[in-house]
């Protein structure tokens, strides 16, 4: 649930993307992981609070009020941090199934980590939340689907469910792939034609996925991943997160953690403050249009 009194207020000016869906959720992807069950009940919060430039402490304090005359003012963007950090311990719930489209798909995996034990779950919980600051600075209205690091889920039906009750602008959601060690490279995950799912979100998706890839290339210099999508995009009609989104939704996979060049990457503060700026550049330039 969103936290009403720390939700900055909504500015009135209106913002065209808005119209067009809600938020884009980088859901759940192709992230090699293990499934777990039901999730939680979501814990959403509109506001977290990032520490300082160390790095983000977890929930708690209120965020500051989105600025009301910045650029993203009006705007509402759904961020899903891929995975949790209780979904390893969680087998059985995480491995049920839930509605993903037509056919059905284990509620959540375990995700993905780096040789050196860095997890998916805490990278894209550290990552979500500097994408967050970024877009609150910008003035957007931001939801997190999870509060924190340390739950199960939620599935990923949910983490979509989340971003349609926030009548998001556009929604993320954020990964990092588990891929063949000798693959480098990131790419963004947009829905793919799905009869009676996806048919309004397929085109502002790709719009998105296509303003993602350009601002995180050039914010990043992470290539195009060179061991599958073409040309750094996908599009997908499996991903139960993006099938069950009635709001433009993208997945970024921001690199693999199995190749060594890029978890040193994804293992770097620094370089995931740069790669958050890179994402929350991409959303706004979605936004903008
Ligand atoms: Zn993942």
């Amino acid at each position: 649930m969103r936290n009403g009194t720390a939700a900055p207020a909504r500015s009135t000016r209106p913002i065209r993307g808005a119209a067009l869906a809600a938020a884009a959720l980088l859901s759940v992807t192709a992230c090699s992981a293990v499934t777990g069950g039901d999730g939680p009940e979501p814990q959403v919060t509109a506001t977290l609070p990032l520490s300082g430039p160390g790095g983000p402490e977890g929930s708690g304090a209120p965020s500051a009020p989105a600025e009301e005359d910045g650029p993203l003012a009006g705007a509402t963007v759904v961020v899903d941090p891929g995975h949790n950090g209780g979904n390893a311990d969680a087998a059985d719930e995480i491995a049920a199934s839930v509605p993903a489209g037509p056919g059905t798909k284990a509620c959540d995996t375990v995700g993905a980590e780096t040789a050196d034990g860095y997890p998916e779950h805490a990278f894209t919980w550290d990552l979500a939340q500097r994408v967050r600051d970024r877009l609150e600075d910008g003035g957007a209205t931001v939801v997190l689907t999870r509060e924190d690091d340390e739950g199960v889920g939620p599935c990923v039906d949910e983490r979509a469910r989340i971003g349609n009750e926030a009548d998001a602008d556009a929604a993320i959601s954020l990964h990092a792939d588990g891929g063949p060690s000798d693959g480098r490279g990131f790419h963004v995950i947009a829905p793919g034609h799905v009869a009676g799912y996806t048919e309004e979100i397929v085109e502002p998706s790709r719009d998105l996925a296509e303003d993602v890839r350009a601002a995180f290339e050039e914010g990043t210099g992470q290539p195009r991943a060179d061991y599958l999508a073409d040309e750094g995009l996908d599009e997908r009609t499996d991903l139960g997160g993006l099938n069950m989104s009635d709001v433009p939704k993208v997945f970024l996979e921001v690199g693999n953690m199995r190749n060594p060049t890029d978890a040193e990457l994804i293992e770097d503060a620094e370089w995931r403050a740069e790669a958050a700026a890179a994402v929350a550049d991409g959303i706004g330039r979605y936004l903008a249009r």
